[in-house]
């Protein structure tokens, strides 16, 4: 990555102009979106009332990041009250060396599918501890298999084809399988199940943590979560501090908003996870390690959400429930996919990228190719303003010196008009005094 902004800003214009012409990726969106407008039509008809639904999360959000520290606190306490320990990770790097001596080296681990861990980089850690580790979510196992990264919230795999994924299964796989999807989920399927059943440790996210019983909740559908959260010997949940809410009824609301925007009307599964697995058959004695885990941790990672908190602008960013709706209605995403983003994908992204340390001079490019059109907030069910975030980020990053040159060309000839048009306004003013 060239760290000078001056080179980077055309480079990145280039190579967006050459994604959106000579790549099978606006294609492979399109087929997205197109099937994304769809879904979310019969949610809508189904559910009526979706829109009330989101208000109510807006404004449990909106209570959750103001209180962000307290109930950090209130969670770790209930967490530890079931058993499970709980660690607060001020950064990326702390989080990657809390999850790496909780799981050693040699291990096999296999992953759900986490944004956080995308961010901090956690697989690629644990994989240079000596650690074998599978992502069983199968668009993020083809991402792995690709050696990309994640390009849509909810659909890391969006911008490929089923040729592609069949393509990749052959040359990573080893395994011949057409270009037909039920034959290419069937032949994950079969590559996972022996990962899952084997492996030493398993690791989720989360899609809301409720504060006053200590659960971690997920949305799935593949089952992945169910079968990585259940079947080894030890769990490790890895999560923002963002998605803790003071109240299980509030995380099943966030949920059920959560499921609804991404276009299900209902998920295959909800898990809500409160502790190790147990049982209290003998003497009604609780003993830990039943049938599924015998222990439980929970990481929570600040890295940067904390502070980003505090900010009158750009706190709002925190609400995002991270569904994806908005990137199927960005003008740009849809035809670039997540090379418009940076550590998170597209316009939200860019902000997400910001404060957890991505960088700066790639976001800086990407927060100028933003067409400010709104249509992303338009689709947000919570009325995120990312083009305001957009605007404000683009003012931080000035002041911090980042300011892609065609930019500063136009502030510097404008400066430059604007101080002969100055020169001017004084001589006629004198000559007028004079007379
Ligand atoms: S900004 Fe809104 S639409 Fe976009 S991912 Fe977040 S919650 Fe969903």
């Amino acid at each position: 990555m060239n760290d000078d902004p001056e080179d980077f800003f055309p480079k990145y214009k280039e190579e967006l102009v050459k994604i959106a012409s000579e790549t099978d990726i606006p294609e492979a969106v399109k087929r997205s979106v197109t099937a994304y407008r769809v879904n979310i039509l019969k949610v809508f008809k189904s559910f009526p009332d979706s829109l009330q639904l989101a208000e109510e999360v807006r404004r449990i959000k909106e209570y959750s990041i103001n209180h962000i520290k307290e109930l950090v606190e209130e969670a770790c306490e209930s967490f530890e009250r079931n058993k499970a320990s709980c660690y607060l990770a001020k950064t990326a790097k702390e989080a990657n060396e809390i999850v790496g001596d909780l799981v050693g080296s040699g291990k096999l681990v296999v992953k759900a599918k986490s944004m956080v861990t995308e961010e901090i980089g956690l697989r690629e850690y644990l994989q240079e501890l000596g650690n074998e580790v599978w992502e069983t979510d199968l668009g993020e196992l083809i991402i792995q298999l690709a050696g990309e990264r994640p390009t849509h919230l909810i659909y890391p795999s969006i911008h490929m084809t089923r040729e592609r994924v069949a393509k990749l299964f052959k040359e990573k796989l080893g395994v011949e399988v057409e270009p037909d999807i039920s034959k290419l989920v069937a032949t994950a399927r079969r590559f996972l199940r022996d990962k899952l059943v084997k492996a030493d440790v398993g690791i989720s996210g989360a899609n809301a943590v409720a504060a006053d019983s200590g659960s971690i909740l997920t949305i799935e559908n593949e089952s992945n979560i169910r079968l990585s959260t259940a079947l080894p010997p030890k769990y490790i949940a890895v999560t923002g501090v963002e998605k803790i809410v003071p109240k299980l009824r509030d995380a099943l609301t966030v949920l059920e908003a959560t499921w609804r925007f991404i276009g299900y009307p209902a998920p295959s599964y909800v898990n809500m996870i409160f502790s190790a697995s147990k049982t209290g058959d003998i003497e009604n004695t609780v003993t830990y390690g039943a049938q599924g885990p015998k222990e439980m941790h929970v990481v929570l990672v600040d890295n940067g959400r904390i502070e980003v908190a505090k900010h009158p602008v750009l706190k709002e960013s925190l609400y995002c429930l991270k569904c994806g709706a908005c990137m199927f209605e960005c003008p740009i995403f849809t035809l670039v996919a997540g090379n418009y983003g940076d550590k998170y994908p597209g316009g939200i992204g860019l902000i997400w990228s910001y404060f957890t340390g991505g960088n700066k001079e790639r976001i800086t490019s990407m927060l100028y190719a933003c067409a400010l059109c709104y249509r992303c907030k338009e689709r947000c069910p919570l009325k995120i303003d990312t083009p305001r975030m957009i605007t404000t980020l683009r003012s931080m990053l000035v002041k911090e010196g980042y300011v892609p040159p065609q930019v500063r060309e136009i502030a510097e000839e404008t400066l430059e008009a604007n101080e002969k048009i100055l020169e001017e306004l004084e001589k006629n003013i004198q000559k007028n005094e004079r007379k």
